[in-house]
């Protein structure tokens, strides 16, 4: 098969994550031969985010990290980890807080202790001057997720990762100015609905993402996923818009470009 090399950008990897990392240095120059020039990785702890550091020093204009607990685990590492999430901001190491949020749906941690990680962390984007990536379970959670964006003193602007909402709630993250990152999910037999309202979502709003090592799209599942995989996302997304391979590459990381702020150099 013919390889295509549109330029893209996965927008959400855990390539610091203990599967992924002893395969680090191969699993990035797969995904540059595919294409994927530039990858965020997500660090939800001490070590993931040392390592991400580490990783953005050697990678530099390739790797950039994110940092912040995922809802599920604020209750066991949330105040452990913060200050050093802080710190990295303020060191200027970190692209976006993030992923913080809701999640309902496993609800691992309390509910009122996910809203005052996903306040604290709001707080700290706007000090830091970054962008928000949010993880986001149940379909309860999008109006308290909106209402306390809107209850911050400057609106945050995020990215809704690994979208598997309704219409409804991608158009009030439309109509707020956010961006809606696709994942493998969108190429699963089942996503019919995730399909209809991928249909309805502009191009200036969605980035892709592999969320790598999870979610592998259809033609790699059951592997481990990696950056390399992501352009079978970009494929699908095309597909359902009825738009060519290259629009949907193109769009999509001028849109991680801008709302990471790591438009140096592509
Ligand atoms: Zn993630």
């Amino acid at each position: 098969m013919a390889q295509t090399q549109f330029v893209k950008i996965d927008s959400h990897a855990h390539l610091t994550s203990d599967e992924l990392y002893p395969h680090v240095d191969q699993i990035i120059e797969r995904a540059i031969t595919q294409g994927v020039k530039k990858m965020v990785n997500i660090a939800t702890c001490k070590e993931t985010l040392e390592r991400g550091i580490e990783l953005a020093k050697k990678y530099p204009g390739i790797i950039y990290n994110t940092a912040a607990t995922t809802p599920h685990d604020v209750e066991t590492q949330g105040e452990s980890f913060f200050p050093l999430v802080q710190k990295a901001a303020k060191e200027e190491k970190l692209v976006a807080i993030g992923e913080t949020g809701l999640d309902y749906y496993y609800e691992h941690s309390r509910r009122d202790l996910q809203k005052i990680f996903l306040q604290r962390y709001f707080e700290l984007a706007r000090r830091s001057g970054l962008n928000v990536v949010i993880h986001s379970r149940g379909d309860d959670v999008f109006n308290e997720l909106f209402r306390m964006a809107d209850e911050q003193p400057v609106r945050p602007k995020c990215l809704l990762h690994c979208f598997t909402g309704k219409a409804h709630h991608a158009r009030q993250a439309i109509e707020r100015g956010w961006h809606i990152s696709i994942s493998g999910i969108v190429t699963f037999k089942k996503s019919e609905d995730l399909r209809e309202v991928v249909k309805e979502i502009p191009l200036e709003h969605l980035q892709i993402e592999t969320d790598s090592p999870y979610l592998a799209p259809q033609r790699k599942r059951g592997q481990m996923n990696e950056p390399s995989y992501l352009e079978e996302v970009a494929e699908e997304i095309a597909r359902i818009k009825g738009v060519s391979l290259e629009q949907v590459c193109a769009e999509t990381s001028k849109n991680s470009c801008s709302f990471f702020q790591i438009c140096d150099n592509i």
